[in-house]
Formats: structure tokens, C-alpha cells, sequence
């Protein structure tokens, strides 16, 4: 069975793809020790848009504090089903929505010509993993297919201010307090809040 939503707490995950176009040295997608097949979160197939609604129709969503949409993959890596999704939500629910993501929706959908505007009505918080506030930290960590995805990823936080309410950037709090002043700073600099997140190990 595959497990494209779940809850902790009060807040609805929903894990729609497994693809990604990072390698980040943390994630569990790069374990290399082929237990997905065992975790429950590693989804089987790609689900279509029909699954995923389906799936959210079997669900009150409006019990939720939150609908978030992060799981082991890039949500925007499925960028017309999350739109989809996201669509489905508003037309049975107010319930405020965050898309979890690493940024790098404008390398994955070059043919939207900006994915952020998409994003306007649909989604309430975009939180975008920063790692590192240098961009050869950030390479090292995340591992990108693309050359130039540091600069992808902030310029997409900065097109995200336009459209999304709530725009903020994470680091987790095992990086040196000298690279979360670091990342204070970019993120004052761009407009948007950071958040020091606890490390999960
Ligand atoms: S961006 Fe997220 S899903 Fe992709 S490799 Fe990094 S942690 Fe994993």
C-alpha cells in the first residue's frame, strides 16, 4: 500500500513523488541500502493526480491546522499534479497549505516561466531548504543535477514573495552559529524569514 498522506499531530502530509534532482548527503534517498521497498513512505509508482485527489477525498481536511506537502522526493518535481492537488484542497477546504521544497521548481518547469505565480491562491507557505548560505556549503550538502542551483533557489524564494504569503528558508541547528548569522543575513537580504530547524537525525 502506498502512503501518499499521513498525519503527525494535526498536520496532513502528503508524499506525491519520489524524484528529486538533489542528492542531499542527509536524505534518506541517498541510504543506498535498497530498504525502500520496506518504508512505508517510498511510494511504488508515481502516483497520478486521480490517486493523489482520491486519496485526499478519503480525508476531512478540514480537521487540519496544515497541509503540507514534503515527503522523501521534490513535490514541484510533479509540478502539474501538485497544482492539481493543491486546486482539489481549496475547492473542499480553507485549511492553510505549505509546500516544502528545495527550491529548484524554475530548473524542474522552465516551461511555466515562473513557477511562483502558479503558486499564488494555492499555496500559503513555501518553506525552502537553504543548508548552507554559501554556495559551495550548499553544493557540497545538496548535490544538484544543475550548476547554477544555488542562484535557482534564491532567486525562486525572492519570485516567491510576489504571490505566496508566507516565504521563509531553513537551516537546521547543527551548522555553525556563524553560518546561521550567515543565513540571517541572505535571508534579510532577499526578504524572506529563515527558520533554524532541530536536526533530525
Ligand atoms: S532535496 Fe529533499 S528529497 Fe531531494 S535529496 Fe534533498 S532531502 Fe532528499
Amino acid at each position: 500500500m502506498m502512503t501518499i498522506s499521513y498525519e503527525i499531530g494535526n498536520k496532513l502530509y502528503l508524499n506525491i513523488t519520489n524524484k528529486c534532482p538533489c542528492s542531499c548527503t542527509f536524505c534518506i534517498r541517498q541510504n543506498g541500502d535498497g530498504a525502500y521497498g520496506s518504508d512505508s513512505l517510498w511510494l511504488e509508482h508515481q502516483p497520478t493526480a486521480a490517486e493523489v485527489i482520491e486519496n485526499l477525498k478519503g480525508r476531512d481536511l478540514d480537521k487540519y491546522e496544515e497541509i503540507i506537502f514534503c515527503g522523501y522526493g521534490e513535490p514541484t518535481n510533479e509540478f502539474s499534479l501538485l497544482l492539481q492537488a493543491c486546486d482539489y484542497i481549496r475547492s473542499v477546504s480553507k485549511t492553510p497549505t505549505r509546500l516544502n521544497t528545495n527550491g529548484l521548481a524554475d530548473k524542474l518547469n522552465p516551461e511555466y516561466g515562473g513557477c511562483a505565480k502558479e503558486l499564488c491562491g494555492r499555496i500559503d507557505t513555501v518553506s525552502i531548504s537553504l543548508n548552507s548560505p554559501y554556495r559551495d556549503g550548499y553544493m557540497a550538502v545538496t548535490r544538484p543535477v544543475y550548476d547554477d542551483a544555488f542562484d535557482a533557489m534564491l532567486s525562486f524564494a525572492q519570485s516567491c514573495k510576489g504571490y505566496v504569503p508566507s516565504v521563509m528558508m531553513t537551516v537546521v541547528d547543527v551548522i555553525p552559529k556563524e553560518d546561521i548569522e550567515a543565513s540571517q543575513k541572505l535571508c534579510d537580504e532577499i526578504g524572506v524569514t529563515l527558520r533554524v530547524r532541530p536536526y533530525e537525525s
